[in-house]
């Protein structure tokens, strides 16, 4: 077909039509992302790194984008930056084709919050001011703190739809319960949350699942110390199954700090030799040799020292390799990284 022939053709469909012909017709445009639609079955799921660091460098605060393959209806775990990681991730090319504005705008369509420190909702608070409409999943002492401490007037405008009056209702706080999956608003996902300990606060850990792919993403969060069984034993009990039956191969968890540190100054937060305890853990709740080989875990909320930041994720990843007895694939992400969860 000439190209003259498809422009007289292209005028008698509509917009969206003549957007997804032109984007199918032409392959260096074709960008398998945009042709989503409720009926799709989804098989995988798509990770973007908006945001991988713990403090300090205010434009790359924890945010992780999720969504299913072939579906840009995405939901956020965590937003401590949001604006910044979208230009960061459009510009290495790893927005699926999509600029930050329509990701922000269209494709986002709900916050999972695992916990109300300002590093991880930063973000989403920020951009509640131009980019309305979305649901945010929390427990309820988390979306307690969201409506007190910052949506009242006083801190920020009250964008939610309970708290303080007028309520702008932009943002639609949904109390989640432990252990529970529930489908998340505008999506094809369901997530699961389970609390953590973490450091006097509680945090969440949640798991996304679309048709048979999941990823864990986990806040912030200390070990469960002496007693084994704490917060972290109990959700890994609830997730050995799923580890077994090959379900879950990715998980996003924390290492803020390097060793050595002690318990006392770990401030609810995790090291390489900790996390790794804590996935040995894991390991033996799925029960069988090589229970964890080929998992990737994607260890994020580093606390980088300003200027410091390649010596320290060396320092990180290193210890990291030296304490891996479980085969799992450990990944220190950079703002903007992408993968595909089978
Ligand atoms: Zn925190």
């Amino acid at each position: 077909m000439t190209n003259a022939k498809i422009s007289v053709r292209l005028k008698h469909l509509s917009r969206a039509a003549r957007v997804l012909f032109l984007s199918c017709l032409l392959p260096l445009v074709c960008a398998p992302d945009a042709l989503s639609s409720a009926a799709d079955s989804p098989s995988g799921l798509k990770i973007v790194a908006l945001g991988v660091r713990g403090g300090i460098v205010d434009g790359d605060l924890t945010a992780f984008l999720i969504h299913p393959s072939g579906d840009l209806r995405s939901l956020m775990c965590d937003a401590g930056t949001l604006g910044n990681g979208l230009l960061v991730a459009a510009k290495r090319g790893n927005l699926g084709g999509r600029t930050p504005d329509q990701t922000l705008g269209s494709d986002i369509k709900a916050f999972l919050i695992t916990h109300a420190h300002l590093d991880h909702v930063a973000g989403m608070l920020v951009a509640a001011t131009d980019y309305p409409g979305n649901a945010v999943y929390a427990l309820p002492s988390t979306n307690e703190v969201l409506g007190e401490d910052y949506l009242n007037w006083a801190a920020w405008p009250n964008f939610s739809d309970r708290g303080k009056a007028p309520r702008l209702g932009s943002l639609h706080l949904r109390d989640m319960t432990p252990g529970v999956a529930t489908p998340v608003a505008g999506t094809a996902m369901t997530a699961t949350a389970w609390p953590l300990e973490h450091g006097g606060v509680e945090s969440t850990a949640f798991l996304v699942q679309a048709g048979n792919s999941a990823v864990a993403c986990l806040g912030d969060h200390g070990p469960d110390g002496a007693s084994g069984e704490g917060r972290g034993h109990q959700l890994w009990r609830a997730l050995a199954p799923l580890v077994r039956s090959g379900q879950l191969r990715t998980i996003i968890t924390e290492a803020s700090y390097a060793d050595p540190r002690t318990e006392s100054q770990l401030f609810g937060h995790m090291t390489p030799k900790y996390l790794i305890a804590s996935l040995r853990d894991l390991a033996e709740e799925v029960g069988r040799p090589n229970a964890l080989l080929g998992v990737t875990v994607i260890v994020s909320h580093v606390k980088y020292p300003v200027g410091g930041e390649a010596a320290y994720r060396k320092l990180i990843l290193r210890q990291l390799r030296e304490g891996n007895d479980l085969g799992v694939k450990f990944v220190v992400p950079e703002q903007g990284d992408k993968w595909d969860v089978p």
